[in-house]
């Protein structure tokens, strides 16, 4: 837990949020600016800043999140026609909040390359 960090304090349920998905090391929440019809965010509950900050001791974190991923974009209902997962990070990656996130973004075609 990070006492300035939103995504912990969503976590606490300090801020509150709808939850789509939650086990023991993950949280699932629809972010409050959707870019697409389905934007999920999926974070580990252990705050880490971002993908640089991982260790090998988080192989397995990792490895929990992308196997959620699918099922989660089941339950949204995107998994049949696809959809895209995001990790932003630091400034040129255009991360604004300093806890590893996963977007999953869905329901319409995604366009390539990103801007
Ligand atoms: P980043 O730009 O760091 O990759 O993504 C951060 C995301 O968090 C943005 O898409 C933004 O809309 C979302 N976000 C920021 N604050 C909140 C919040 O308080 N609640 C939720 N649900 N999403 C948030
Ligand atoms: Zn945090």
């Amino acid at each position: 837990m990070q006492q300035d960090c939103i995504f912990c304090k969503i976590i606490n349920r300090e801020i509150p949020s709808e939850v789509f998905y939650e086990d023991e090391h993950v949280l699932a929440f629809p972010d409050i600016n959707p870019a697409a019809p389905v934007h999920i965010l999926v974070i580990p509950k252990r705050h880490i800043s971002n993908l640089t900050e991982i260790g090998s001791d988080d192989t397995a974190l990792l490895g929990h999140i992308m196997t959620v991923i699918p099922k989660i974009a089941a339950k949204a209902g995107i998994a049949e026609d696809g959809f895209r997962i995001v990790i932003n990070t630091k400034d040129n990656g255009g991360q604004t909040v300093h806890h590893l996130h996963c977007h999953l973004l869905g329901g319409r075609f995604m366009e390539w390359p990103p801007g």
